[in-house]
């Protein structure tokens, strides 16, 4: 054990592409009971969303019937391609979950922050009486809500594009809402919530800087809400729903997945919330049939390191000499979320690391083979089918990639991105 993770930790350090597998990991069966989280508590989150769903239509007719879900595409010209240029067979069906595409806010926060925002405004209408669970909530787009809420503030730090969710959500409800960005956040991120109506505060530091300051801020005023990125179980809750839909997204296109035709997702992972809520939310619907994977950049694997040291958060990228930097903006995190690195502790598979030079290289490929544009995080998942394709040789397998961000991203910005990946793949 010392070993194996001495040979890791000098691979991390390397920033060499590597896998880690998860010598912890357990039937779900048995470690479910434990968790801190429920089936039930998944349950209620959707049903929380669906008591939105009409508002949600009223505010943002781009969202399919008030509901924030996204389609999963088969990517058979992208399987082909990456065999060719791998030389690795992918064994069975290459598929990709399109959170890029998820409405409101262009990116897997779509899920977590929109819910987290919704539940605190549920929460605060209804101890004040202006609200029962049984009212249609299209009436919260009335004016008298919205005056109502301006008199609460939301706060959150963040790399970018959970600001983005939990801005532009905060800001339909009405609430006053203050975003802490960390250094590596993009402009465009900053200005399209500025135009919005949403205070951006900027950091020269990193994410952790950005959300211990948020954190100071709002917990001195008694009408400020902090949104917690390191330690939500409402944002868990979000992304789990979206883990929990997909076994029927997956039917519909004839998927069906059991013992014989097991299932492989690989997940972007930051500090860890969304892929850690997808992946348990995955887990109850599928249990072993479903093996789940987290990607992080060779420049923050924060996560990996958490979990493969058992050290969760008491321990941080830049502890093993590496300086969190990365294109992977939605991924630039060094330390993980020990609130979920315990839930993952026996759930998940595995993790492993890619560099920014590979994401934008898959990323140019993506569009040349699929025509599809995602942000550089979202191809994080892409080296998974390829680790696995020397470990797991099931033509009946369905590897599913998760890309959790991308359809905001602006034009110019589109371009860059693809020019560098056609740079990366020349070298
Ligand atoms: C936030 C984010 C992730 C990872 O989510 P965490 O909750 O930070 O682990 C992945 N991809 C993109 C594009 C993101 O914005």
């Amino acid at each position: 054990m010392e070993d194996k993770n001495s040979v890791l930790l000098e691979e991390l350090k390397n920033l060499k592409e590597t896998i880690w597998v998860n010598p912890k990991y357990k039937a779900f069966d048995l470690v479910k009971e434990k968790l801190p989280v429920s089936y039930e508590d998944v349950l209620e989150a959707e049903e929380r969303f669906k008591r939105f769903s009409s508002y949600l239509k009223a505010v943002f007719p781009e969202t399919v019937e008030g509901i924030i879900e996204s389609p999963i595409s088969p990517i058979d010209h992208m399987k082909k391609r990456m065999e060719k240029d791998y030389h690795k067979k992918i064994y069975g069906n290459l598929i990709l979950k399109r959170d890029d595409l998820l409405p409101i806010a262009g990116s897997i926060k779509a899920r977590g922050g929109i819910y987290e925002v919704l539940k605190h405004a549920e929460d605060l209408a209804i101890k004040n009486n202006l609200l029962k669970y049984e009212d249609d909530y299209k009436i919260l787009a009335e004016k008298r809500f919205r005056d109502f809420f301006s008199e609460y503030t939301i706060q959150v730090g963040s790399t970018g594009n959970l600001g983005l969710s939990i801005g532009i959500m905060s800001a339909k409800v009405g609430f006053k809402v203050v975003v802490h960005m960390s250094a590596d956040a993009r402009q465009w991120k900053k200005d399209l919530l500025r135009s919005k109506g949403v205070t951006v505060v900027e950091y020269a530091s990193d994410y952790s800087k950005a959300v211990e300051e948020g954190r100071k801020l709002s917990d001195a005023d008694p009408n400020s809400y902090f949104i917690d990125d390191e330690n939500s179980k409402n944002l868990f809750m979000g992304y789990a729903v979206g883990g929990i839909r997909t076994k029927k997204q997956l039917e519909d296109m004839g998927i069906i997945i059991n013992e014989e035709n097991p299932l492989f997702v690989y997940l972007p992972c930051g500090v860890g919330g969304g892929p850690g809520g997808v992946a348990y939310g995955l887990k109850l619907v599928y249990g072993d049939h479903v093996q789940c994977y987290f990607a992080e950049p060779t420049h923050s694997p924060a996560m990996l390191l958490g979990l493969a040291t058992g050290k969760h958060d008491g321990i941080a990228v830049e502890d093993i000499g590496l300086d969190n930097k990365t294109a992977a903006d939605g991924l630039a995190v060094g330390r993980p979320s020990s609130f979920v690195g315990k839930i993952m502790e026996e759930t998940l598979s595995g993790a492993f690391t890619i560099s920014d030079e590979r994401m934008y290289q898959l990323l140019a490929t993506l569009v040349d083979e699929e025509n599809i544009h995602i942000e550089p995080s979202s191809l994080a998942g892409f080296l998974g089918p390829i680790f696995l394709s020397d470990r797991d040789q099931n033509e009946n397998a369905t590897h599913l990639c998760w890309s959790t961000g991308g359809s905001l991203v602006p034009e110019t910005i589109r371009k860059e991105y693809y020019a560098e990946g056609k740079k990366q793949q020349e070298i």
